[in-house]
Formats: structure tokens, sequence, C-alpha cells
């Protein structure tokens, strides 16, 4: 019963059930009742993709997907924090891209796991980085260092006991996006921008749709 009040409660919800009789059962319930089962866990965007249908991870490389960098060569540490705004020794204010932040709360409110790959050597600053930059918490693995993608998908797929072809990775170079396509990873290209929220929600969707219709096939075209 709290499943359906919980839809029918959602105005989004009304035209996809007003074919059915269940919105008739919402003016049964007393305001106090329908404001106990009304939902504090979802996300609109989140209703076309069932929970089974759900990424086990989510991967970001770093330079050029979720800073605006290549962070080992544009910026120069020590790195301080001022009223919140993290800098570089040449005062150069560190910034990520504008939909980053809504897209790890999005993945950590709804319990879908994220890691890092990430080319550069400078793993130490990289992760001091992220701490400064409070985006570091949000992680559960960091794979960075001198390796392809192809070997970071491999140990995050160990580490994490997560298929290849249940992770979705985000990267702005291409060569990255073939190589990890190939061990069946659904792998986006996000040159230029970034990972932004329509790209990411096209690509949960996507990866939804090839889960459900066909689980060995889920290349984001
Ligand atoms: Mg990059």
């Amino acid at each position: 019963m709290a499943t359906i009040c919980c839809k029918i409660y959602r105005s989004d919800c009304f035209r996809k059930f007003k074919a059915y009789p269940f919105h008739k059962i919402r003016s049964n319930f007393s305001p106090t009742i329908r404001s106990f089962v009304r939902p504090v866990n979802t996300h609109p965007d989140m209703e076309e993709f069932p929970e089974q249908n759900r990424p086990g991870i989510v991967i970001f490389d770093m330079d050029y997907t979720v800073w605006p960098y290549w962070a080992d060569v544009h910026l120069d540490p020590p790195f301080s924090v001022s009223n919140g705004v993290v800098k570089d020794s040449r005062n150069e204010k560190v910034k990520i891209y504008p939909d980053i932040l809504k897209i790890l709360n999005f993945c950590k409110h709804h319990d879908i796991p994220m890691a890092v790959a990430s080319k550069s050597p400078e793993t130490t600053m990289y992760k001091e980085l992220m701490k400064l930059l409070d985006i570091h918490k949000y992680f559960v693995q960091f794979e960075i260092y001198r390796k392809s993608k192809e070997n970071h998908m491999k140990v995050i797929n160990e580490q994490q006991n997560i298929e290849f072809t249940d992770m979705i990775f985000f990267d702005d170079d291409f060569r990255n996006i073939e190589s990890t396509r190939r061990i069946g990873v659904t792998a986006v290209h996000c040159p230029r921008l970034g990972v932004t929220w329509n790209m990411f929600l096209e690509a949960l969707k996507k990866h939804s749709d090839c889960k459900q219709t066909n689980p060995k096939q889920r290349q984001l075209k």
C-alpha cells in the first residue's frame, strides 16, 4: 500500500496512473497519513531506472572529465583553502565542472558506488586535491597511476567484484572509451565540457535499457 501511495503522490505520475483506479486511493487517506507515506528517498529521474537495472558502479576519469585541467600540468601545488575556495601556489582558483557535485550526490543518494580512474602519475596530489575540494569522500576506489584505463577497470572489477558490463565510465579521451568498451564497460565520451547532468542521465538510461533487454550488449552508440 505504501508503494502505491508513494507513486500516486508524485504529481508527475498522475498521468501514468490515470487509467488505473489507484488515484482514488489517495483521497481515502488523511493528510497525516499521506505525509507519513510520502517518499523521502526517491528522485524524479530514478523512476525510469529500476534498481536491478542501475549500474554496479560509476567510474570517472579526472582530467577534463571532473575538473577542467590536466591538474598535474596546469596546477601548481601546494594548494590552500580560504573561505571554501581552493587555490594553487599561483593563486589560481581550482574548480570542478558545474554538474559534478549534483551527479556525485545523486549516486550517493541512490547507493551507487563511485570510483576514480586516472592515468596521472600524481596519485598523492590528486587525492589531496579531491580532499580539499571535498569530493574525495564520494569514492570507494582510486586508480590513479600510469597504466591503461582497461587495467584500471580490471582492478576495480577485482576489488569491488563488479562485472565490466555493470560499470559506467566517463572519460574525455576517446581512446580510453574504445579500450574499455572492448571489455564490456559502458563507456561514455565527454569531450571538452566534462560530465554533464544530461549526459549522466542519458548514460543511466541507456545502461538500464541495455541491461533490461540484453545484458551482453551495453555499448553506448
Ligand atoms: Mg581526461
